[in-house]
């Protein structure tokens, strides 16, 4: 069974087709600048070099064409036909209230896509042209969403609702949703089978720390609590955004600075976190080269961002009354030991002891506490295609 991932935005669709009998990728790629000057298509097959095609995308169906005739062509395809795709699993950022699982795609399903748009204004409608644009090619082939927000959906009342008049909530939906499930779901269960132990059993809090980057406290197998909120915006500092901010720095910028709200959000969103504060950039390999030169605004970047994240890992072993292991992902998470070492330093008191020789790795799974540590701490990279191929075959079965 051959199942096609699709994670569409506005100007971009990336894919892989994956075949399940073995869970193997056999290929990979993304279509870039859809819409606009100097589109371009990178196919990578298993095994073979990429290809990189500059070819007019006027919008999503033409890329969806082409990634279509790049996994059937016959010299760099994969697949001899595209009736071997016997479906499409496509990433949706917000499910809303709607969604706590995957679900197939019908009518009804993206009419409530489209009604979660006003909280996913960027991505929600990009993620709906995918799914059309797929429909379009492939009018016979089951298409399912599999969405951001949905693993959170556990979460209880008094983790999700903000402290603000109950009727704005119930009127406008403003509450706390959480991103990254998908991501956090695939590395909670992973872990479970790394540890050998029933996932029912185990308080897992998941660090997912890339350019966006969220924390889930997992026990039982289920989301109850995550650091992103209503938006990405909140919690953990990022590369760009702030997260946790007093929110009446808003109108007070907004008045110093001469800017409306929609201004300081975007100072917030675009110009904040690890960039804002390092005056250097958003990416924490330039930040690591900063600091080995000597830069103290870059180690401060860090020590702030280090300090928030080992924050809300104490805040989430309270949520769970204990954590039995506490696991790093994303491409900080799964490539920078020295930050997972400085994080864990701040958790000594919780019982979780670093292995520093078996912390010295990158970009695989790896329990890296020490012998006898009361927390496990690991590294499990996270596979978000493969979790959306996995939700879309389990659908396709029932
Ligand atoms: P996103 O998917 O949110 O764009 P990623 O999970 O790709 O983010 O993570 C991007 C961040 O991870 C960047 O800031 C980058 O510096 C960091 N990163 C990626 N690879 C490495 C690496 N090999 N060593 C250290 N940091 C890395």
């Amino acid at each position: 069974m051959k199942i096609l991932v699709i994670n569409c935005g506005s100007s971009s669709l990336k894919y892989q087709l994956i075949d399940m009998v073995d869970e193997e990728v056999l290929a990979k790629g993304l279509c870039e600048r859809i819409g606009i000057e100097g589109s371009r298509i990178k196919h990578t097959p298993a095994n073979k070099e990429t290809i990189i095609k500059e070819t007019p995308m006027k919008n999503h169906t033409v890329a969806v064409q082409l990634v279509l005739d790049a996994l059937t062509n016959s010299e760099h395809g994969v697949i001899k036909s595209m009736d071997e795709i016997m479906a499409v699993g496509h990433r949706v950022v917000h499910g809303g209230e709607s969604f706590s699982s995957s679900v197939i795609i019908d009518n009804n399903v993206k009419q409530a896509i489209e009604s979660c748009i006003d909280l996913a204004p960027l991505h929600n409608p990009a993620n709906l042209i995918g799914i059309n644009a797929c429909e379009e090619l492939m009018p016979n082939t089951p298409m399912v969403a599999v969405f951001d927000t949905a693993f959170h959906q556990t979460m209880p009342k008094k983790a999700y609702l903000y402290a603000i008049p109950y009727e704005m909530y119930k009127k406008h939906k403003v509450r706390k949703y959480g991103f990254h499930g998908t991501s956090h779901k695939y590395v909670a269960y992973r872990t479970a089978e790394i540890l050998g132990k029933p996932i029912e059993d185990l308080k897992i809090v998941v660090c997912h720390l890339g350019n966006g980057a969220s924390i889930c406290a997992v026990q039982n197998g289920k989301s109850i609590d995550t650091s992103m909120g209503f938006t990405p915006l909140e919690g953990l500092v990022m590369g760009t955004r702030s997260g946790d901010i007093d929110p009446a720095v808003i109108s007070f910028l907004s008045e110093k600075e001469h800017l409306s709200t929609q201004e300081v959000m975007d100072v917030l969103n675009k110009k904040s976190g690890i960039l804002g504060l390092s005056q250097i950039s958003s990416d924490f390999r330039d930040i690591e080269n900063a600091i080995d030169q000597g830069n103290s605004d870059a180690q401060t970047a860090m020590d702030v961002f280090e300090y928030r994240v080992a924050k809300y890992i104490g805040a989430y072993a309270a949520s769970m009354n204990g954590v039995d292991a506490v696991v790093f992902t994303a491409g900080l998470g799964e490539n920078n030991g020295i930050v997972r070492k400085n994080i864990c330093s701040y958790l000594q008191y919780l019982g979780l002891q670093v292995d520093d020789e078996k912390n010295d790795c990158r970009g695989i799974e790896r329990d890296f506490s020490m012998e006898g540590s009361k927390v496990r701490c690991l590294v499990v990279p996270t596979n978000q295609e493969l979790m959306i191929a996995r939700e879309t075959k389990t659908l396709l079965k029932k």
